[in-house]
């Protein structure tokens, strides 16, 4: 990528903090991204570490579209967790080690020495689609991020809603049975409990693993390596568009699954467009059209006709893009 994609205009850092790997990269004020770095983020090791993996991935960003004579408004930061907008404190994002509350914002600031802005990474993703997405024609929307866990945003009139703890938009965490499988986050029965990867590919393999001599040479046995822990719901959607039938199954329950909760979160909010996001937005049309089918059959009637189910459409570079934005 070049420092003339840049040139002459105005643009931010957007820095994508995930669990493995931190992306950053360059972007213009009309979504375009350059300069683009990966780097481990070496969560395990502790924020420290994290920052200073961030830094300097802003860093290399800035020297990659040096030169280009643009303008750098600062920089923008997608991370997991809850962000809070009170104080700007990043708490406890999970599978990260030894992260309790930081302040992102204001120690990526002393290291970098730009202007920059903290937000939850479901909602920088949102912001991404509203901005240069799926979104760009709805006012409000329901966002859905799910891969290895399910999370969410909400954009309500263009803008990100947040809630006053900062919280708002936890999809995922929507209990669909109060005696369910536990979730990760400490309750029982949450959609993530049932659509998330560990259950995906827990249930999958299941379906592949009880018929042994047929495993042996399904699709997804192939494209899990012989491993079907492995399986992720990227690679299930992969399978299931190659006819395989137990991922075809498997995604097309999980849709109605997550249909339930957005069933629930369009009675309260009274918001039907929803755009899915994560590994599973390459996934065939079905399970899009199971969540909505599901929905129909579950909101209040005025809000029947109104549902729709779409498929975001920036994959991986949302976090980056979205993060920027908050610059703009
Ligand atoms: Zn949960």
């Amino acid at each position: 990528m070049s420092a003339q994609t840049v040139g002459g205009g105005t643009f931010a850092v957007g820095v994508d903090i995930g669990g493995t790997t931190i992306k950053a990269g360059a972007v213009t004020t009309g979504g375009v991204v350059s300069g683009e770095v990966v780097v481990p983020s070496r969560a395990e090791e502790g924020p420290e570490e994290v920052l200073s993996q961030a830094a300097g991935a802003v860093r290399s960003v800035l020297s990659a579209t040096g030169g280009g004579g643009g303008t750098c408004t600062g920089v923008g930061v997608g991370i997991p967790g809850i962000v809070s907008t009170a104080d700007g404190l990043v708490r406890y994002p999970p599978n990260f080690q030894d992260w309790a509350e930081v302040d992102v914002s204001g120690e990526l600031a002393r290291r970098t020495g730009m202007r920059v802005r903290t937000e939850n990474d479901a909602n920088t993703a949102a912001l991404a689609e509203a901005k240069f997405g799926a979104g760009v024609n709805h006012r409000d929307f329901v966002f859905v991020i799910w891969g290895t866990g399910v999370g969410g945003g909400l954009i309500l009139d263009g803008k990100i809603f947040r809630g006053p703890g900062g919280g708002a938009g936890e999809i995922g965490h929507v209990t669909i049975d109060r005696q369910g499988p536990p979730c990760n986050c400490g309750n029982r029965g949450c959609v993530e409990a049932y659509i998330g990867q560990k259950y995906l590919s827990q249930r999958t393999a299941k379906l592949v693993g009880g018929k042994d001599a047929a495993a042996e040479g399904s699709v997804m046995m192939k494209l899990a390596g012989g491993d079907l822990s492995t399986l992720d719901p990227a690679m299930i959607s992969r399978a299931a568009e190659l006819g395989d039938e137990a991922a075809t199954r498997v995604l097309t329950e999980a849709g109605a699954m997550l249909g339930v909760a957005l069933a629930s979160v369009v009675n309260v909010v009274d918001i039907p467009t929803v755009i899915i996001g994560g590994g599973i937005s390459a996934a065939p049309e079905f399970v899009f059209r199971a969540a909505a089918d599901e929905m129909r059959a579950r909101v209040l009637r005025p809000h029947r006709d109104a549902v729709s189910v779409s498929r975001a459409l920036l994959g991986n570079t949302a976090g980056v893009i979205g993060a920027a934005s908050l610059l703009f």
